[in-house]
């Protein structure tokens, strides 16, 4: 309101000052969590939708800090990307999973796809394509068992060195995966020109879809939508048989969520692969 007394505005600079505050605090903390040893990685199963194999991970990053405890991913990447200290994360998730996953010999033979969340500075600069490389040299395999997954608003936000890592990253045989699908803003044709094979419908259209007709609707629009582009389609989040059931009646290939699993740490995820071979 305009007549705002002192008092207000007092308050509202406080809150401003502590907010920064907390965020620089964070920011110190988390180059001190890379050198320190207190990030690390967990890997959330996908499933094929009629057979119930596992068809990939994905390797989603810990925070454990020493005081504070675990924070979530949603509090510190965004800090991250605006702090240039993304690409130092996406360097370790990426070199730590591939070397846990290799140790307990489950490349190759029980993981068949690794999928990376990826942001949009991990495209920019000149090195990028090289920082990949660099990563994904460590695999003791081909490439095509990694696949990368990039929000809508990453890929628009940079698209043509986007396109240009992918693609030469594609010609390796990664895969690449349009994350949270539906909240961005971006157009078919702008989609097309990305070498992309997955669609990850976003929970939050998962969420209600056995209850709520348009967000049913708009799911199978984006069924129909990927196979007319020959996309396989996983839907995130799903925590309920009656969103598992809708999402298999209507054709989705992959379902993730804690339904099914949940994520989890590398022995962890050795012993779930071993009971389902023998399951
Ligand atoms: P996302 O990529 O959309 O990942 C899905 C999030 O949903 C994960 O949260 C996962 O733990 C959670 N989830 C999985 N199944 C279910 C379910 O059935 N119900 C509900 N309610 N949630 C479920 P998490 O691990 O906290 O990650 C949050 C976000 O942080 C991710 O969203 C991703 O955008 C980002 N993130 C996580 N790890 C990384 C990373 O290594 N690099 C980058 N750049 N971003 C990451
Ligand atoms: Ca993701
Ligand atoms: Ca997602
Ligand atoms: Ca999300």
């Amino acid at each position: 309101a305009k007549s705002a007394g002192p008092n207000q505005q007092r308050t509202y600079k406080s809150t401003y000052g502590e907010f920064a505050n907390q965020r620089s605090r964070l920011l110190l903390d988390l180059k001190a969590a890379l050198a320190n040893d207190q990030l690390s990685v967990v890997y959330q199963p996908q499933f094929d939708a009629s057979k119930h194999t596992v068809t990939g991970v994905e390797v989603l990053v810990r925070w454990q800090h020493p005081q504070q405890g675990f924070i979530s991913p949603d509090q510190f990447i965004q800090i991250a990307e605006q702090n240039g200290l993304i690409t130092e994360i996406t360097d370790f998730v990426m070199r730590q999973a591939i070397g846990e996953l290799n140790d307990h010999g489950l490349l190759y033979h029980d993981v068949t796809r690794v999928s990376f969340n990826v942001s949009a500075a991990d495209f920019i600069g000149e090195r990028s394509r090289e920082r990949f490389a660099r990563n994904l040299s460590q695999l003791p395999g081909d490439w095509s068992i990694v696949q990368l997954e990039l929000t809508e608003t990453a890929a628009l936000l940079n698209l043509d060195s986007v396109r240009r890592v992918l693609q030469s990253l594609r010609e390796r045989g990664v895969q690449v995966s349009l994350d949270d699908f539906g909240t961005g803003y971006s157009s078919l044709s702008t989609l097309r020109q990305l070498p992309i094979q997955e669609l990850k419908i976003d929970q939050s259209f998962v969420r209600d879809i056995a209850t709520n007709m348009n967000d049913a609707k708009l799911v199978r629009t984006i069924l129909a939508m990927a196979k007319a582009l020959h996309m396989r389609v996983v839907a995130e989040g799903v925590e309920t048989s009656a969103q598992a059931s809708f999402l298999i009646h209507e054709g989705c290939h992959e379902l993730q969520g804690y339904l099914y699993a949940k994520p989890m740490g590398i022995m962890q995820l050795a012993t779930f692969l071993r009971n389902l071979r023998s399951s």
